[in-house]
Order: structure tokens, then C-alpha cells, then sequence
């Protein structure tokens, strides 16, 4: 993986934003019609870090492997958590088309729509795009690791420099238990967005470390590990549980969008 990630190129053109602006100050896109194409930019961006993460060979995987069903597993979850932020997004703009009671104007409306989507298509976008390269180097790592655990029985938590002093990551720095030691569902990396610690294979020339005490809390989404999950975000991320309890029935039917 590499130390410094490209800046992304981004998802829409100016014009597209605005084109996207105006069907959704028209009606034609609302939170039950969705806009497809956004959904379809997003599947294709975060299912690209699922593969940068994964691994270069993973497209030649045999249909009947671990890692094939590990990889199809979280290329799957990408689709239902960006059918959900493609939701979210639109939800959050039909919000914004009153205020005080009025329906704001086309001009301010396509402002407010440029100004959320580099939030939510920029900014979150790319800090989910590197969550989701550890997520699948994780899932990817713990099938491997368990194949050859018979060779390196036990794993060392590496924190990446900067990560060293992280809360959530420093304190596991170093920290080396049994491949299948039960800590690792709730401490294998991205233990927080943008983490890109790993684990790594040692063999029976060291020995395992304790555990740290008192560790804090990591959001609840990454609480469990994408290996365990087989998810890349599941469905306690905000995205899912932000969904307001009238349009879950549609949810469960993936908005109406492609699987
Ligand atoms: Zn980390």
C-alpha cells in the first residue's frame, strides 16, 4: 500500500454538479429517486480501493477461494453502503430546498448542492476511499494469515509513523498475540478513517505481548474487523443509521437502486 495516496481525481465535473443541482431543485431527483449515476461513480470508486487493498491479483482469484469469497464478500458491502450515501446525500439536500418555510432560490440552491458534495463526494468520499484500502488489506491479511499460521503462529499490530501516536493505534503498536487470538476481531485495522496500520506475520522466535489495558473506544462501525464483518463499512456506520425510520422498508429494498 502505498505511504502517501494520490489525491483522487473527483467524482463529478462542475457541470455535472449543477446538472445533479438542478434535477433535485426540480423534483426529479428526491430521497426516493435516487440519482443512479452518482450511486454508480461511488460503487466504482470505493470497489477500486477495495481491489488497491486487496491486492493486485485478486481479479485472477479462483471462484472457489477464501479470498475470492472475501473480496466479492466487500465488493458486495461498497454496493449497499453507497446506495446509503448516495440516500444520505439526497436526503440532506432535500432538506436544504426550504428555508424559513420558503423554497430557496434555483441560484442558491446549486450553491448548496456544489458546497455538499465536496463534503460528502470530496472530503468524506476520500477519507472513505483509504479507510476502505486497509479495510480490505485486513480481510485480505487474515486469510492468508490463517492459512500459513502454521508457520508464523503469531501477528505484531504495526503502527505506520505518524500512527504511532494515534490513541486508537499507538498503544497497539508492537503488540503481538496468536493469529487466532480473539482480540484481533476488535483490534485489527483501520481502527479509525484514514488508518493504515497492518498486522504482521512472526514466527515462533518471539513471544506474545499483553494486551494493552483500558484501550479507548473506536467508532462503532470499525469496532469489529472487515475480515469478521466481511464488510468494508457495515451497517452501524452513520449512513445506515442516520436513515429516518419511514424510509427504512425502502432501504431494506436498496432504494430501489441496482445490486
Ligand atoms: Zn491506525
Amino acid at each position: 500500500m502505498p505511504d502517501k495516496l494520490e489525491k483522487q481525481d473527483p467524482l463529478l465535473s462542475d457541470e455535472e454538479i449543477i446538472a445533479i443541482a438542478i434535477a433535485l431543485y426540480q423534483g426529479v431527483y428526491t430521497p426516493k429517486n435516487l440519482p443512479l449515476s452518482i450511486y454508480e461513480l461511488t460503487i466504482k470508486r470505493l470497489q477500486q480501493a477495495v481491489f488497491d487493498g486487496f491486492g493486485n491479483n485478486a481479479i485472477k482469484l479462483p471462484a472457489t477461494s477464501e479470498e475470492y469469497k472475501m473480496l466479492s464478500d466487500l465488493l458486495d458491502s461498497i454496493k449497499i453502503f453507497s446506495g446509503a450515501k448516495t440516500f444520505c446525500f439526497t436526503l440532506t439536500m432535500e432538506g436544504l430546498l426550504v428555508e424559513n418555510g420558503n423554497i430557496i432560490s434555483q441560484e442558491l440552491f446549486i450553491t448548496k448542492t456544489k458546497e455538499a458534495f465536496k463534503i460528502f463526494y470530496e472530503n468524506w468520499l476520500n477519507a472513505e476511499y483509504e479507510t476502505a484500502i486497509t479495510q480490505a488489506e485486513s480481510a485480505a491479511d487474515q486469510v492468508k494469515f490463517l492459512k500459513q499460521k502454521h508457520i508464523f503462529p503469531l501477528l505484531e499490530y504495526v503502527a505506520v509513523e505518524d500512527e504511532k501516536l494515534c490513541g486508537l493505534c499507538g498503544p497497539l503498536d508492537g503488540m503481538i498475540r496468536r493469529v487466532d487470538d480473539p482480540i484481533w476481531i476488535t483490534c485489527s485495522p483501520a481502527r479509525h478513517i484514514r488508518c493504515r496500520c497492518k498486522r504482521v506475520q512472526r514466527g515462533y522466535w518471539v513471544n506474545e505481548t499483553i494486551i494493552p489495558a483500558n484501550l479507548p473506544e473506536v467508532s462503532p462501525f470499525l469496532k469489529s474487523a472487515s475480515w469478521k464483518t466481511r464488510q468494508v463499512f457495515p451497517k452501524n456506520h452513520p449512513y445506515f443509521t442516520d436513515i429516518p425510520e419511514k424510509y427504512l422498508p425502502f432501504a431494506k429494498r436498496n432504494f430501489n437502486l441496482p445490486l
